[in-house]
């Protein structure tokens, strides 16, 4: 766990959340500001600071977490109607918050290009 970092804090229920998913690895919790009717942040519990962050060391997980987050899909009722996973990686690509996290985002029509 890292010092001051927002979301270690949340994973380690240190600062409230609503929880969707838990395992020893990962922590899946609702954004508190919903960009989509399902908006679903999916975390590991290890601090990575972000995808530029990752090691080899890491693939496990993150392939771990790539599988979460169709379980979590599923669970939202998102599979028929398809869903987005968004890594914002680096303050200019739009990244606030910097522990490694992948938006799970549907419930809408999604655009493409994103802004
Ligand atoms: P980023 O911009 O870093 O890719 O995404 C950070 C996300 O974290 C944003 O969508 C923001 O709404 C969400 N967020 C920021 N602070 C909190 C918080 O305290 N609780 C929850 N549940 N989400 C947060
Ligand atoms: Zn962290």
């Amino acid at each position: 766990m890292a010092d001051d970092c927002l979301f270690c804090k949340i994973a380690a229920g240190e600062i409230p959340s609503t929880e969707v998913y838990s395992d020893e690895d990962l922590y899946a919790f609702r954004d508190i500001n919903p960009a989509a009717p399902s908006h679903v942040l999916l975390i590991p519990r290890k601090h990575i600071a972000s995808l530029a962050e990752v090691q080899a060391e890491d693939a496990a997980l993150l392939g771990k977490l790539t599988c979460t987050a169709r379980t979590i899909a599923e669970t939202e009722g998102l599979i028929e109607d398809g869903f987005r996973c968004v890594w914002n990686c680096g303050a200019g690509a739009g990244q606030a918050v910097f522990h490694i996290h992948m938006h799970i985002l549907g419930g809408r029509p999604m655009t493409w290009p994103p802004g």
